[in-house]
């Protein structure tokens, strides 16, 4: 994949340009974005996997609710949160949503590729992707990256 100096939070705002539509009657955007350092990555990649993120918040919502992104920087790498409001995850559910085709939804809606792929893009630029979540009160997903990762 082609690589950059990004900033990202140009990544997310770009993402959530893109998510807009399967978000809007959902919930409420609110982000607190932090002043971060460029650091070099694929921003089409990192554009998908936070696409993912943001559109399986708002399908997580059986009422309207709240999708929280923050993002801030330390002398380790940069982090990007998104959380919401949503159904939640039990732990069975959770311990599988990183398996390729693993998907709750009904046929249409998921493909259950989004995470296995997202795990794969933040692995190959030498980050993370952690995830707490509690039944009925919401999700969070942690993504953090290196300030310098090793891509091609
Ligand atoms: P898909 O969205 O196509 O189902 P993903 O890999 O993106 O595939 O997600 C896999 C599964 O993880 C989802 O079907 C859902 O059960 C669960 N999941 C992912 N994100 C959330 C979330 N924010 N809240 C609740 N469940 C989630
Ligand atoms: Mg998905």
């Amino acid at each position: 994949a082609m690589s950059e100096e990004v900033d990202l939070n140009e990544c997310i705002r770009s993402a959530l340009l893109i998510a807009r539509n399967n978000i809007k009657d959902k919930a409420e955007v609110s982000q607190m974005l932090g002043e971060l350092p460029r650091i070099t990555c694929a921003p089409s990649q990192i554009n998908q996997v936070l696409l993912n993120l943001f559109t399986n918040a708002a399908q997580a919502m059986d009422e309207p609710g709240r999708i929280q992104i923050r993002s801030w920087a330390d002398e380790a790498g940069v982090f990007i949160s998104v959380q919401d409001s949503g159904r939640g995850m039990p732990p069975e559910v959770m311990r599988r949503i990183f398996d390729p085709f693993f998907t709750t939804k009904p046929v249409g809606e998921g493909t259950g590729l989004g995470l296995s792929i997202s795990y794969k893009i933040i692995r190959d630029h030498g980050g993370s992707i952690r995830v707490a979540s509690e039944p009925g009160r919401g999700t969070r997903f942690l993504i953090s990256l290196p300030r310098n990762p090793a891509v091609e």
